[in-house]
């Protein structure tokens, strides 16, 4: 093993993954990943995996597009599976007393996708319902449906991601201990890893809210937050045994995929569902009173599911940024780059914040502009404003926006 590197990334996640594989592809030079524990240790082994493209602002909307479209031709980009199902995909919005002005917000929203060349379109509660009749969808006066979108296995997703970033020569090094920055004069020049101290002369920190602690000693405060949010896998009744859309339905305050043949994957929305924690010391496990709250939001829109079992289910962390989006780029610190803060939507942008950084890094042009993702814009005046005048506004807290 060499002690010194042209570049590590520290964090095997998705995001740390695709960065290593889009810097490997580059042949941007001596690429090492430093992962703590097993790749997928994260947020990305607790994932929903929902590719949705729908967005109120561009920059997220390009990142999701290009996500999707890698995961999609996966055995293609990468080689190997990460277990892509297609799927539609139905965004809807709260159009309750105070919020009607989301269905104009959700049209224009969807003639930007298209415009970006997101295959995307604005349909009726009823016309979701005449494609599968056992949903409920009074509520739903419109939405967004993507009809070629889908969903994957995260953890296979990200080993094979980890495993294409091996052969094309990264390595790839997994227990290697609570990676540290090592910063002189300005500038990032190395590491220390449980294997001992090693140069580099560029780093990228993807290590999701844990970037806090590694951070903070250098003198950048990012305001990120660590949000438990939990998800249950259902068995459906028998009724249900064809798959259902995949639903980010901000309305009923659920979402929900098909997990397995016969089961779903369901989350809750809701401030009182959320709690901000310690990413050290959490609890991973469900609470007690989740498997009840699963099945009855999920039977808002899915009525029969209310009549289904629930299996088992899990909690991981959103690394939350007060904007809820995320940061992706290089820092003050020279050679220092960072991608955290997915606010509880980052698998499916992944692939694309890879490729857009190892540009970046290679002194390429980006295939998304990363200027709007700036990791130190909340030290300047402004930063709270919306990335659109198209931005929606809930009357319950669905954890991330739209
Ligand atoms: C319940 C849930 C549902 C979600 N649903 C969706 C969805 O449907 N669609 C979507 O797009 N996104 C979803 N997300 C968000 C998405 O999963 C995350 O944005 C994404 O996985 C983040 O990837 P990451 O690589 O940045 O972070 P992580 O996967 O958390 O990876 C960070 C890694 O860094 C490692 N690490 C930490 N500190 C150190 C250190 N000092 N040294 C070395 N390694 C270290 C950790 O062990 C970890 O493996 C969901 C998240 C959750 C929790």
């Amino acid at each position: 093993m060499p002690a010194s590197y042209d570049i590590a990334v520290i964090g095997g996640g998705i995001v740390g993954a695709s960065t290593a594989w889009a810097l490997g592809q580059r042949k941007a030079g001596s690429v090492a990943l430093f992962e703590r524990s097993v790749i997928a240790a994260g947020a990305s082994g607790r994932t929903g995996a929902l590719l949705r493209r729908h967005y109120s602002n561009e920059p997220e909307a390009r990142l999701a597009m290009l996500g999707q479209s890698i995961y999609r031709d996966w055995p293609d980009h990468v080689g190997g599976e990460c277990g892509f199902v297609p799927e539609g995909v139905v965004v809807t919005v709260d159009s309750s007393p105070g919020h009607e002005r989301n269905l104009d917000l959700l049209r224009a929203n969807v003639a930007m996708q298209n415009r970006l060349g997101i295959n995307s379109q604005v349909v009726t509660g009823d016309g979701l319902q005449a494609m599968q009749p056992f949903l409920a969808t009074d509520d739903i006066p419109l939405a967004s449906w993507e009809p070629d979108s889908g969903y994957v296995n995260s953890i296979a997703a990200t080993r094979s991601m980890a495993e294409a970033a091996a052969r094309s020569g990264v390595e790839i090094h997994e227990q290697a201990g609570d990676t540290k920055l090592v910063v002189e004069s300005g500038r990032v020049v190395g590491l220390e890893t449980a294997e001992g101290a090693m140069a580099a002369d560029v780093v990228v920190l993807a290590t999701g809210p844990w970037c806090v602690n590694q951070l903070t000693p250098l003198g950048i405060d990012l305001p990120i937050t660590a949000l438990r949010v939990q998800i249950a896998i259902i068995q459906r009744p028998l009724e249900l045994s064809r798959d259902h859309f995949i639903f980010i339905d901000t309305a009923a305050g659920v979402f929900t995929r098909p997990w397995g043949p016969g089961t779903s994957l369901v989350g809750v929305g809701g401030g009182d569902q959320h709690d901000e924690v310690d990413p050290d010391d959490y609890t991973p496990g469900n609470d007690p009173s989740y498997p009840t709250a699963a099945l009855s939001a999920i039977a808002r829109r899915i009525p029969a599911m209310g009549r289904g079992v629930y299996l088992h289910g899990h909690a991981g962390l959103y690394d939350m940024t007060p904007d809820t989006h995320p940061v992706i780029g290089r820092t003050r610190i020279e050679g220092l780059y960072v991608a955290a803060g997915f606010s509880g939507a980052g698998f499916k942008k992944a692939p694309a914040v890879g490729l857009c950084l190892a540009a970046e890094i290679t002194g390429d042009q980006s295939p998304v502009d990363l200027t709007p993702f700036d990791p130190h814009r909340f030290e300047s005046p402004g930063w709270d404003k919306p990335w659109s005048d198209t931005e929606y506004t809930f009357s319950s807290d669905f954890g991330h926006k739209l």
